[in-house]
């Protein structure tokens, strides 16, 4: 993989807007059905089914040898967990969802943070104020910006409620790749950063913490959970700038 931020032909974004809307579909179908009891193999398994019939493969399945279709990561889980027949939903968790597809070559990408049940209000708010840094972090998704542009705007957001960002895993670009350059952190760096031009497709995605920003990958080799377990939420949506306003290709309908 080169370090050049590939520009997508309008051939490829209506492909990649194919792709997305199978990744989208498939979450608004898994928040409809989610419900207290389920494992989150149930949701793996949903999810394939319902993704498959629309002619989507799963992306992440086989990804650097990742088992699951879906990323499926409770309450202190950032992102990356593992579906499991024994991992339970229970009233008051928050379960993070990342689906990704490939179709006809090109990849969708996003990720929600849903609430089961009833939980606390700071567990709301940090679902809440998540959300927001992703759709503040798409409005500076504009030519003549810089990626600090996106990665200040999450930042900012979230530590003014007095959340944390994890720095150790960033966002992407997204093309015939599912991770392609640049690198989008969720936080401003120092330095010069890569000027946005139309026809990039940016995989923007804010993990926000309740506690600190440190993290750690568990002996499974993939979960990453927050070092103080305090619960962390996820947001992603890949997004298209253009010369007018950016265009969310995983908007769900
Ligand atoms: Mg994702
Ligand atoms: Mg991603």
């Amino acid at each position: 993989m080169g370090t050049a931020i590939i520009l997508k032909s309008p051939r490829e974004i209506q492909i990649m807007l194919e792709a997305n809307q199978i990744v989208a579909d498939t979450l608004v179908m898994l928040q409809k059905n989610l419900t207290i009891g389920m494992t989150t193999m149930d949701l793996d398994a949903m999810a394939e089914e319902f993704a498959r019939s629309r002619g989507g493969i799963p992306a992440f399945k086989g990804y650097r040898g990742f088992p699951g279709s879906l990323c499926v990561s409770i309450n202190e889980q950032v992102v990356h967990g593992i579906p499991s027949s024994k991992v339970i939903l229970r009233d008051g968790d928050i379960v993070s969802i990342d689906f990704g597809v490939n179709y006809k070559g090109y990849f969708g990408d996003s990720a929600i943070t849903i609430p089961v049940g009833k939980v606390g209000n700071r567990v709301e708010e940090l679902i809440r104020v998540t959300s927001q840094s992703l759709d503040k972090a798409i409005e500076q998704a504009r030519v003549g910006n810089r990626i600090n542009d996106i990665s200040r705007a999450v930042q900012q957001h979230v530590e003014k409620n007095k959340f944390n960002v994890v720095r150790q895993f960033v966002g992407h670009g997204i093309g015939s790749q599912l991770h392609e350059p640049p690198e989008i952190p969720n936080y401003s760096r120092t330095g010069r950063t890569p000027r946005l031009l139309s026809g990039m497709v940016l995989a923007i995605e804010p993990m926000v913490n309740i506690g600190g920003y440190q993290v750690k990958v568990l002996k499974d080799g993939w979960t990453v959970v927050t070092a103080d377990k305090s619960p962390s939420a996820h947001f992603e949506h890949s997004v298209l700038i253009t010369d007018d306003e950016p265009v969310v290709l995983s908007r769900r309908k």
